[in-house]
């Protein structure tokens, strides 16, 4: 008998993490760090739900944090087996792990300041620079296509998934119990149709069970072409750096700062776009920069005969904190493209605090904004904000471009899960909240796929799966139940802590409308009144 765990992803799109068991045989695919909420950023601190060392293998789907992120808090917990990616994957992983530790050890630091004037002992980070090296010996790559066997009869290929760098989908068999060879296949994170660097997602027909993700489920994009995205991105640029300042773009620094390099290039070398300095201003985006260009052969939209992706003139790819403060002495005329994408963190907020006061400057957001984070409150309109603790007026022109994206919207997942037909076993639809996945579910049902053949797992929901047999159809899925629960249900997306910046920002919106001193005394009266 084979059961399947799904350990995080399920009602949310954080913490990716599904076991498989078959015959004694354990193993993972992605340890994703969770991200959102404090809540939901608290499981992290705690104890995996099963045992480390007991797991035989893992199957990493791409670089991303969310599926990658705890893969050195494996090894703080015992693991040490092999973890199967495809190279660029574990070309990626060599920067992001190492700066997802110092994140983690720089933020210990803060929260033990704190907790040290509560009189309270330190803690220690969730783990440390020395156990994302401790990941690195245990990485063993795979080319798409390419079957291989990470364990006796049980056989593995990854297929590209078109999301990012790397990314795969990963299809798995191996015999059940009656000697039928199960075939399972895990989406990971799918790309859009139209995306550069990668071709559209790929994969085999036919399958016992399908996990797939459903973060767009309930969205479908306006449909563009690259050269429209171009074309917008270039009106954008034009506008802001025809107002005499600068553009400040707040980037992931896996594939989206690549996508604006490249966009920005081409537009460049067309003569498309006045002269402008571009600073990539990411120690992480001008690694994983070099990593895109040591795979240049394999992207696609991209000419590498003369070896000028990524290396116009124009460009200048940031490292040290100096050169990074030198950029604060411009003016105007320049494109700053610096992380983090939600600018919550990192270099970008010394970019925003330069020049959001300005009015002949431009912010452009080109990614999703969390609620709660810093990109979050200036693209909602805010009048002022806070930056390292210092109040800054928001003069600036506020601009969004929404179609680059890295993920299928709700057409394109559509697609490619009835492209990925007959189904015999089961859908498994995780890596979405309830919302998207039930529309998602509903949409598949009109397509053909029957309705108690799609299943919407539940955080920590075990099921036994039984290889595919058309005449038992959709019924060889039993759910084992959800052990202990480790975070309620309606806490995945948004917590206490949510709900009370929602009610600062509010209360604060009506204290500056009010008409008077008076009308200020009786709201706040009336409102501690309730305490
Ligand atoms: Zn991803």
């Amino acid at each position: 008998m084979a059961t399947l765990s799904f350990f995080g992803a399920a009602g949310t799109v954080t913490g990716s993490c599904s076991m498989v068991e078959t015959d004694g045989v354990k193993f993972l695919i992605d340890c994703g760090m969770f991200q959102g909420n404090k809540t939901i950023r608290a499981l992290n601190d705690e104890d995996f739900p099963f045992i480390a060392s007991d797991v035989d293998f893992l199957i990493l789907t791409h670089a991303h944090i969310d599926h990658s992120g705890l893969l050195p808090k494996l090894i703080k917990y015992g693991f040490d087996k092999p973890i199967y990616a495809t190279q660029p994957t574990t070309d990626l992983l060599t920067f992001m792990l190492k700066d997802s530790a110092r994140i983690q050890q720089s933020f210990s630091i803060r929260q033990n300041r704190k907790r040290a004037r509560k009189g309270l002992d330190p803690l220690d980070p969730l783990y440390t620079e020395e156990h994302a090296e401790g990941v690195f010996p245990l990485l063993q790559h795979h080319g798409y296509d390419e079957w291989f066997e990470p364990s006796k009869d049980i056989e593995v290929r990854f297929w590209n998934a078109g999301h990012i760098l790397g990314s795969a989908s990963a299809e798995i068999k191996f015999p059940d119990e009656n000697g039928h060879t199960m075939r399972i296949l895990f989406s990971g994170d799918i790309g859009p149709e139209e995306k550069v660097f990668h071709p559209e997602p790929g994969g085999e027909t036919g399958f016992d069970y399908i996990i797939a993700e459903s973060t767009y489920g309930d969205r479908d994009r306006d449909d563009y072409t690259l050269v429209k995205r171009r074309q917008m991105l270039k009106a954008e640029l034009v506008r802001g750096l025809s107002a005499g300042g600068n553009v400040v773009i707040p980037a992931f620094a896996v594939e989206r700062s690549q996508e604006l390099l490249h966009d920005i290039g081409v537009l460049l070398a067309s003569g498309e776009l006045p002269h402008a300095t571009v600073f990539l201003d990411s120690p992480l985006a001008k690694n994983v920069t070099d990593v895109f260009i040591k795979h240049a052969h394999t992207l696609d939209d991209v000419a590498v005969e003369n070896h000028t992706l990524f290396r116009d003139k124009n460009f200048r790819l940031v490292e040290s904190v100096e050169e990074s403060k030198a950029i604060n002495l411009i003016k105007g005329g320049a494109i700053i493209i610096s992380a983090s994408g939600m600018a919550d963190a990192g270099r970008i907020q010394h970019h925003i605090k330069n020049n959001i006061y300005k009015r002949n400057c431009t912010m452009l957001f080109v990614g999703y904004q969390a609620p709660g984070t810093l990109g979050h409150v200036i693209t909602s309109g805010a009048k002022a904000v806070r930056i390292h603790g210092k109040e800054y007026d928001v003069n600036a022109e506020i601009r969004r471009l929404g179609n680059y994206s890295a993920h299928a919207d709700q057409g394109e997942l559509i697609e490619w899960i009835t492209e990925r037909a007959p189904i015999a076993g089961g859908l498994f639809l995780n890596h979405g909240d309830d919302d998207a996945r039930s529309e998602l579910k509903k949409l598949l049902a009109k397509k053909g796929i029957e309705e108690d053949m799609i299943h919407m797992p539940q955080f920590d929901e075990t099921f036994e799966l039984t290889a595919g047999d058309p005449k038992s159809k959709g019924r060889g899925v039993k759910s084992l139940g959800a052990g202990p629960e480790r975070i309620p249900k309606d806490e995945l997306l948004t917590d206490w802590n949510n709900d009370y910046a929602a009610f600062i920002v509010a209360l604060s919106g009506r204290l500056n409308e009010a008409k008077s001193d008076q009308e200020r005394r009786k709201l706040l009266a009336k409102l501690t009144a309730d305490l």
